[in-house]
Formats: structure tokens, C-alpha cells, sequence
């Protein structure tokens, strides 16, 4: 049997960090059993879909490295399919034509609530033919369910879950107007495209007992089930909007990187001993559905920027570099090649002190504005007086430098010796001067990465006030 798993969201919004984890958690366990992992957009519902949204999920899905392995499927161009099977079970005697109207199933619904039952369809029609009366009337198709005995579900992450069928009414499997309902739906196309395995929220673990008595109902092979908790925000609550970034592209624009994004959420919920860092690389080898967690997991997002901060030092520079000058740009300053060049050469050092891409692109800024970078307080109060005429003896001093980093450490060390002075005293003002602030990448690496002209020029305006 080969795996085939698929991923099914609604493309009612955006794409939400829990899509995210259940894509991944799909593309993993396809990936690790050398299968296949699929996409169903589930956009059967014409009010709340939009076109936008399809969009914005297959953007982010492509982002995340998570596009499928086959083209996606659209549930709303199998309609016709769903259709035929709701008759095929019809046919057999499996399922069965109920004429109650809206009004008349509202009604009844009313009368169980008052009686506090319950509400469930009454099941009028499982056993009547239609008389003369409802020649010609619309009829929605409903399954025959079985009442007797339990449906039983193996659930990969929850266990063995059960529910007495007496409990499950006769669901409608195709509307009156000729529409599948969504359970429905759902089960013909994971047959259809061959679903083994459909690992999903816990959410939808109620639907499983109904979806499978379809399976059976049709003899098909259930796939194996897997519920994953819900994403929890950190008061407990369903997560949402009010505990912060929520859909993947929010986390896109704040700077964060998607393997971090992924090794965040593969976390979330699923562990392997306390490996913290685990690279998709590594986790398409050792994901398994055992070590997914039954409790609901908490979205913590100190530790997502801690995991971002991992990745962000990890990454290659030059793959760093586009986004970084995409940001900068974006912010109002243009650049060309040569203040590239600074950005540059400025990277490897920021990746050591910065946890989002925004961040990194913000400590990058001074080296791009024309002329010296708007001044911080904390930076223009070391430029006394006295620092200031320093700057201009210094400046004079290293115009004699060859401009690299491991000269300029010397060079500076050097003046610092000869004016018998700590580094330091030398190298703040000389921080504030190029880069407006008191905190910045080492201060031989910022000269370096200005070039002599820039750098020089900066300690002399600032020399001037
Ligand atoms: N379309 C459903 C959702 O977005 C998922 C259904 C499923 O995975 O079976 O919640």
C-alpha cells in the first residue's frame, strides 16, 4: 500500500498556523512512508469561499515548501461524483429519499429541544416509499445508518474512540437541491483520490463516526484516521486573532523563516526526546503519529523567535541577502550595488544578534541612509565635545588604513594604545557617529562594511556636530 495523504482546508481566509502544522504533519508522514501528500481545496461552500483565499493558501502552502506532490483537487468540480454515489447508495437500498421540508425539519428539530431530546431526524422515511403526494416533490437523499451496535474508530493519536449508533441520526448525504453535503463530500473524494491516511484537527473527530459509516456503507476501505489536538493560544483558549499573528503570512511579513516556522509548529504538539532543532530534513525521517501528543498544544511565540533566531543564524547569507534589501527598500530606502555591498558584508554579523528577518533588516538600515543615519539620544549624548574632536584626530588617523576588517581592529587597537585610552572609549562615539546608535555589529566589521569613503566622512560630520 502506497501512503497518500492529503490536506483539505477550506479556503474560507487565510491559511492559519494549524493548517500549516496539518499540512506539514501530512507532508511528513508522506514523505517518511515514501508517499504521496496531497491537496483538496474543500471550496463547496460558494458564500464563504473566495477565489482570494484559494489563493493565499496555495501562496503560503508554497512558501511553507509545502505544495503537493499532484495538482489540488477542487471539491467544488466533483459535485456531479458526489452526486452519483448518494445515488449509487439509494440504488442499493443503502440510503433513502425523505420529503421533509426546511420548515418541517426546523419544526421537528423545536419539538425535540422541547422535549429535551436530542434533536435528531426522526427517520420518517427511512422505511416509507413515497405515496402519490410526493410525485414530483424535491426529496434530500439520507444514509440508512445503521442503528443497532457501535461505530468504531482506531484513531492513530486519540485510540480507540467509539460511539453507539443509536446516537448518529440519518444524515442527508445530497441535498433537495441536488448539492452534496460536506461529510459526504469528503468521504467520495478521499476514496476517489486513493487517501490512506487523513490526518487532521480533532475538530472534525464527531464527523469521523458519520463519514465512516459512509465508507462502509459504500464497502470501501476506510483510510487510517489521525486527530491532532487543536492549537491553543496561552490562556487556554481556542487560538485566535486576540493572542497574535495567527495566519502563516503574518509570520512571513514579522521575519520569520519558513524551516523555522515549520520546526516551530512540527513541535507543536509532537515531540522526539527534548530535540528541540529539528530540521525537516531530519524530521521526513523520524516523524511518527505516536509521538504526537493527545493534550491541546499551546502556541508560544517567545519560542517561535527563539527557534527563528536559530534558523536565522544558521542560514546563508546570500540567501538572507534579497529579503533583507526587499525590507529596506520597502521602507523608503533605495540602494544600488554598493550600498548592497555593505548590507553585505554586514549579514554574518547581524545573524548573530537578530531573531527575525525585520529585525535583522532594521539593524541593517544605517548602513544604507545617505549620510549619517538619524541620531539616537543615547548615541548623540557620547558625542561631546571632547569626543567629537577625537573623531576628527581618528578619522585622520585611519585615512592611512588599508579598509579591512582584521587592518582596522589593529589600526583601532593601535590609536587606543597610542592615546592610552580603552577600546572602548575609542569605539563608542566612533559607533554613534557611523551607524546613529550605541549598539551595532563590532565596530571594525561596521567601518569595514561602509567602505572608507562613507565611514570617513560619517566620523567627520559627526566631528563637525
Ligand atoms: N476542510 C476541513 C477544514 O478546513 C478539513 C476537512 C478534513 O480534513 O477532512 O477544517
Amino acid at each position: 500500500m502506497t501512503v497518500r495523504t492529503r490536506f483539505a482546508p477550506s479556503p474560507t481566509g487565510f491559511l492559519h498556523v494549524g493548517g500549516a502544522r496539518t499540512a506539514y504533519y501530512n507532508a511528513l508522514f508522506a514523505r517518511r512512508h515514501g508517499g504521496r501528500y496531497l491537496l483538496r481545496i474543500e471550496d463547496t461552500d460558494r458564500t464563504r469561499s473566495s477565489e482570494e483565499a484559494v489563493q493565499q493558501i496555495l501562496d503560503s502552502l508554497a512558501w511553507l515548501g509545502l505544495s503537493p506532490d499532484e495538482p489540488p483537487v477542487f471539491q467544488s468540480q466533483r459535485m456531479a461524483r458526489h452526486a452519483e454515489v448518494a445515488h449509487q447508495l439509494l440504488a442499493r437500498g443503502l440510503a433513502y429519499r425523505a420529503y421533509e421540508t426546511p420548515e418541517e425539519l426546523a419544526a421537528m428539530r423545536e419539538r425535540a429541544i422541547a422535549e429535551k431530546r436530542p434533536p435528531r431526524y426522526d427517520g420518517y422515511w427511512r422505511d416509507r416509499e413515497p405515496g402519490p403526494a410526493e410525485a414530483g416533490k424535491p426529496y434530500a437523499i439520507r444514509l440508512k445508518a445503521p442503528r443497532e451496535g457501535e461505530t468504531v474508530i482506531e484513531d492513530l493519536v486519540q485510540g480507540t474512540v467509539r460511539v453507539a449508533n443509536a446516537e448518529l441520526d440519518d444524515m442527508i448525504i445530497l441535498r433537495s437541491d441536488g448539492t452534496p453535503t460536506y461529510l459526504h463530500a469528503v468521504v467520495v473524494d478521499d476514496h476517489d483520490m486513493g487517501i490512506t491516511h487523513v490526518i487532521r484537527g480533532d475538530d472534525h473527530l464527531t464527523n469521523t463516526f458519520r463519514q465512516c459509516q459512509i465508507f462502509d456503507a459504500m464497502g470501501w476501505r476506510r483510510p487510517h484516521f489521525a486527530h491532532i489536538p487543536l492549537i491553543h493560544g496561552a490562556d487556554g483558549t481556542k487560538l485566535s486573532k486576540r493572542h497574535g499573528a495567527v495566519s502563516v503570512l503574518e509570520f512571513r511579513e514579522q521575519g520569520i523563516l519558513p524551516e523555522a516556522l515549520l520546526n516551530y509548529l512540527l513541535r507543536l504538539g509532537w515531540g522526539h526526546g527534548d530535540e528541540e532543532i529539528v530540521p525537516r530534513e531530519r524530521a521526513e525521517r523520524i516523524f511518527d503519529l505516536k509521538d504526537v501528543g493527545r493534550g491541546p498544544a499551546r502556541m508560544d511565540y517567545a519560542k517561535l523567535l527563539h527557534i527563528n533566531a536559530v534558523y536565522l543564524r544558521k542560514a546563508d547569507p546570500e540567501a538572507l541577502l534579497p529579503e533583507v534589501m526587499r525590507r529596506l527598500a520597502r521602507g523608503g530606502l533605495m540602494f544600488g550595488t554598493e550600498k548592497a555591498a555593505r548590507v553585505r558584508a554586514l549579514l554574518p554579523a547581524l545573524q548573530e544578534r537578530c531573531r527575525t528577518l525585520a529585525e535583522l533588516a532594521e539593524a541593517a538600515a544605517f548602513a544604507v541612509t545617505d549620510g549619517t543615519p538619524p541620531m539616537d539620544a543615547k548615541a548623540a549624548a557620547l558625542l561631546t565635545p571632547e569626543a567629537r574632536a577625537r573623531l576628527a584626530d581618528l578619522a585622520e588617523f585611519l585615512s592611512g588604513a588599508e579598509w579591512n576588517r582584521q587592518e582596522l581592529e589593529r589600526w583601532l587597537r593601535d590609536y587606543a594604545d597610542i592615546k592610552g585610552l580603552p577600546l572602548k572609549e575609542v569605539a563608542q562615539p566612533l559607533r554613534a557617529a557611523l551607524t546613529g546608535s550605541t549598539v551595532s555589529p563590532p565596530i571594525d566589521v561596521t567601518l569595514a562594511a561602509l567602505g572608507k569613503e562613507e565611514a570617513l566622512a560619517r566620523m567627520l560630520a559627526a566631528a563637525e556636530g
